[in-house]
This record gives structure tokens, C-alpha cells and sequence, in this order.
């Protein structure tokens, strides 16, 4: 493996059938917090073929989850979509009524606002990567509690490790909190870039905050010509 990473590769589709007769599993690295950089050439050709299988291995890894009490009361576990390659992530909280009924993020009405900026800022819903930090709807739509996030980090820092993307935006208090191990409001951390191992991180308000109150749209909007300036670079 030390052969291969020096090479530039993070991810090995090893199949499992080599080690232990199970198809179809890749195996991952350890996450060790530290993401490399995107970069040119054949490389970043390896990693378009490879990023799309290790995140179907990385969910089938998560299975159908009992880690923590929000197993209790799902439909469905809310993995995340979007392209594997994508150059911005968002991150959200976790799934509400909606998206744990169709069992993907972000598509109820907070969704329907951010798939809007999505294309406001030119891009479309499939160019981007859309997750949350639990995969799991807390009852009522509670906020996630620091025992359930602390169980389901893990897998967002590895979509993140897989993804790797330029420019990651987290959407309201919890996310940012949580990816950046802060106790900050939003109303103090947005529109200033934080980094999560190497990789620019912007909070900014959440959508169903800005559905409460439009007249902040604007501030969000600010944060996403910053976020948007990054990606150009
Ligand atoms: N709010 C979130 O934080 N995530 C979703 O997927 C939907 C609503």
C-alpha cells in the first residue's frame, strides 16, 4: 500500500473475493483525517473510475445500520448523492420526513430551495455531492444528538476521504459544528472559510432557516460568490 500511495493511489479496488471470497467489496485505507489534493493526469482518471465503487462499498460497509437509537425510527438510511467526482460537497444535518421516505437527500422543501442555488450557481443537482452528517432521521426532526453524531461521523469524512472535493459548504449550525468540532452559531461562522484535513470548508445558513427567513438569502448568496471564486482557482 505504501508502494501505491507514493504512486499517488488512495483506494485500491482490491476485491474481497482475494481475501475472503466476497464479491464485489472494495477495501479502504484507514482514514487517517488527511485528504490529498485533486490532481491532473492519469491519476485523476484512476480516482473518476474508483471513487463510484468505493462509495457503493463504503455503503454497503454502513449496511442496515443499528449503530446508534436513530435506527429505531427510520424508513430508510439516506446514504447522499451526486457525482462521486464532484468539486463541491454540501452537508446538511441529517434527513427529515421526506427525505427518509424516498430514502435521498435534501428534497423536500429545504431541498427544493438548495437544488435552486444549485443552479442559481450554474451547476446541477448530479454535478455536486449532497450529504449529511447522520444518515438516519431523528424523530421529529430533532437536531442529531452528540451520541449519534459521534457514531455516524465517520462515514461523511469518508465520503468526503472518497470524494474529495475542492470546496466543501455546510449547511447550518449542526453541520458545521459537527464536520468542524466547534460549538459556534452560524450567524459567527458563515462566509468565512474554515478547513476540514486540507479542504476549504464554507458554513453558511441552512436552507429551511432561510425559508423561515428569505430577507438572509442574500447573505447566503454572498458566501456562495466566495465559494464559487474558490472553485475558479
Ligand atoms: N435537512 C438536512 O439537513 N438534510 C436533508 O437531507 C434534508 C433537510
Amino acid at each position: 500500500m505504501e508502494f501505491y500511495s507514493e504512486l499517488g493511489f488512495h483506494y485500491l479496488p482490491v476485491k474481497k473475493t482475494d481475501i475472503s471470497g466476497h464479491l464485489s467489496d472494495l477495501v479502504l485505507p484507514k482514514h487517517d483525517n488527511v485528504v490529498p489534493e485533486k490532481r491532473a493526469g492519469v491519476d485523476t482518471v484512476d480516482h473518476v473510475q474508483n471513487s463510484g465503487d468505493a462509495l457503493k462499498c463504503l455503503r454497503e460497509e454502513i449496511g442496515d445500520c443499528s449503530r446508534c437509537k436513530l435506527s429505531e425510527g427510520r424508513k430508510n438510511i439516506v446514504f447522499g448523492e451526486g457525482s462521486p467526482d464532484a468539486e463541491l460537497m454540501f452537508i446538511g444535518e441529517g434527513p427529515g420526513r421526506d427525505e427518509d421516505i424516498q430514502a435521498r437527500p435534501f428534497v423536500g422543501d429545504a431541498g427544493k430551495l438548495l437544488t435552486k442555488l444549485i443552479v442559481k450557481l450554474g451547476l446541477k443537482r448530479e454535478d455536486v455531492y449532497i450529504a449529511n452528517i447522520v444518515k438516519c432521521r431523528p424523530p421529529n426532526n430533532r437536531n442529531p444528538e452528540n451520541d449519534e453524531i459521534g457514531i455516524c461521523r465517520q462515514f461523511v469524512e469518508k465520503q468526503i476521504e472518497i470524494i474529495r472535493p475542492k470546496v466543501i459548504i455546510c449547511l447550518g449550525r449542526v453541520a458545521a459544528n459537527a464536520l468542524l468540532r466547534v460549538v459556534t452559531p452560524i450567524s459567527k461562522m458563515r462566509g468565512v472559510f474554515s478547513e476540514y484535513a486540507s479542504i476549504p470548508v464554507m458554513p453558511t445558513f441552512h436552507p429551511a432557516y432561510l425559508l423561515r427567513n428569505p430577507k438572509d438569502k442574500w447573505l447566503t448568496w454572498e458566501d456562495m460568490q466566495k465559494v464559487m471564486e474558490k472553485l475558479s482557482v
